[in-house]
């Protein structure tokens, strides 16, 4: 008999796994997901969650390589941060920071994310969401500039494969294809450059020769459209749904060198690599660059609630400061409850030292196993990553670096037989993609690399390649 799960409210009648997917096929119209496999196959229905797993209707537990959208942070089940919510709902459920009001929850945290931010950031603004935060650059970045008497400066760089949100602007501003086609291309004042991947774009370039190339597109691009007319640069100092993408180090000080000369703001996306995941409390201070402005979601709250914000630069702030009443603002920006768990959350980070943890011992131990299985599977030609972010890239040959493609259909399958064997992994084009919970434990990273290889062995067997 199919397993009854609770229902919310919780005096309703328990229901079967089944009853749930009829009722989503029914009403619900999911993200990023194929209608048709709703309809054929139903949906996975997640009903619990306990540190690094998760657990489905049929009380399977399923290890999170993902830590959900590579943001619980802490791993799941943690009381504090339910208690956070709590106490803060009975104190003051909501009020907002408009019209010259603020309340302790929101100033708390963004004293504490002064404190762990790079120098020179120092105020924050707050939204909900990964794609809300950069909506609010877009329009802080032009605003700064019309406030310096240069109204021209409006163009956004962004790059190709970043993503940097779903919004109208922000699935612009992304560089996936895709969520371009699907809304009638890309909003005027936002072009991409190359993403800085040697392994597939390097040719015969060694990697640093490649990451100055891939950097001196952007210098390229400004020229091209006039540095009067360029507003800002976006990246995320790691690429993550675009593959973990790790440029060549050789990059970032001549993009950070090239913003500097030609007065262009520099926008690092810290939506994924914030809050430990690269081993610093942001990915900026792994790869070392002086930003202008932070946006920063995800591993905020670790997800327990939606929560975002804006990291600003003084000499962005000074400006703004001086330039009247900004009009911006939206009615949950600096929730009082979504501030106090991520208060919360930052404490648990703190306490248990999750991001030195990263840096010094589980992100390496990840790294070396991963680098492992692509030195020997036949299936894989580079492992990339940093701290707890890692892609395995799937390729016909290794010598070569001919990549799989996507009519092999073999990250996909690697993707779904990992499902089946119990392991949440993401297959990203001809990569697969892992960013699990800070707190993993070695055994578990064991499981995790033989669920993987095994899912490895059985893609290469589909293919003929063993
Ligand atoms: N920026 C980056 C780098 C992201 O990875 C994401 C989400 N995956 C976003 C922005 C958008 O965040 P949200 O989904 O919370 O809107």
């Amino acid at each position: 008999m199919d397993t009854l799960t609770e229902t919310w409210p919780r005096n309703e009648a328990p229901r079967t796994t089944a009853d749930w997917q009829a009722a989503d096929r029914a009403h619900h119209l999911h993200s990023f997901t194929d209608p048709a496999v709703i309809r054929d196959k139903g949906s996975r229905i997640i009903t619990g969650a306990e540190g690094c797993h998760v657990i489905e209707s049929d009380g399977r537990r399923i290890l999170d390589g993902m830590a959900g959208l590579w943001c619980v942070n802490v791993g799941y089940g943690r009381p504090e941060l339910a208690d956070a919510a709590h106490a803060q709902m009975t104190a003051l459920p909501y009020y907002n920071n408009h019209f010259q009001s603020a309340t302790p929850s929101m100033i708390a945290l963004a004293e504490v994310l002064a404190e762990l931010t790079p120098d020179g950031i120092n105020h924050f603004t707050f939204a909900n969401s990964g794609s809300e935060a950069n909506e609010v650059i877009i329009r802080l970045a032009r605003y700064y500039w019309q406030l310096k008497g240069q109204p021209h400066k409006r163009t956004i760089i962004s790059r190709t494969l970043a993503y940097h949100g779903s919004t109208v602007a922000t699935s612009s501003l992304g560089g996936m294809p895709l969520m371009h086609d699907n809304d009638g291309g890309v909003l005027p004042q936002i072009t991409h450059i190359e993403h800085p991947h040697w392994y597939v774009n390097g040719g015969d370039l060694t990697p640093a020769q490649y990451g100055l190339k891939a950097a001196q597109a952007l210098e390229a691009r400004i020229l091209e459209l006039g540095a009067d007319t360029v507003a800002a640069f976006i990246a995320e100092p790691i690429q993550g749904a675009g593959g973990v993408i790790v440029p060549p180090e050789t990059y970032w000080p001549e993009i950070q060198r090239i913003c500097k000369t030609y007065d262009v703001l520099l926008i690092a996306d810290e939506v994924i690599c914030g809050f430990g995941r690269t081993g610093s409390w942001f990915g900026s201070q792994t790869i070392g660059i002086e930003p202008d402005f932070m946006p920063m979601a995800k591993g905020l709250s670790s997800g327990y609630i939606p929560v975002a914000a804006v990291g600003v630069h003084d000499r962005i702030f000074d400006v703004i400061e001086r330039g009247g009443l900004w009009p911006h603002g939206y009615t949950y920006s600096g929730h009082p409850v979504a501030c106090a768990v991520a208060l919360a959350n930052i404490a648990i980070i703190k306490r248990e030292n999750l991001v030195a943890r990263v840096r010094d011992d589980i992100g390496p131990y990840f790294q070396s196993r991963l680098e492992d299985l692509a030195q020997s599977h036949p299936l894989v030609g580079e492992r990339r990553g940093v701290g707890l972010m890692a892609a395995l890239q799937l390729v016909r040959n290794k010598a070569t670096r001919e990549v799989c493609t996507p009519e092999d259909n073999a990250a996909i399958f690697c993707r779904e037989t990992c499902y089946d064997k119990g392991l949440i992994a993401r297959a990203v084009g001809q990569s697969m993609v892992m960013s699990p919970p800070l707190t993993i434990t070695r055994n578990e990273i064991n499981d995790m690399v033989a669920i993987l290889t095994r899912a490895l062995d059985a893609t290469a067997q589909k293919l003929g390649y063993i």
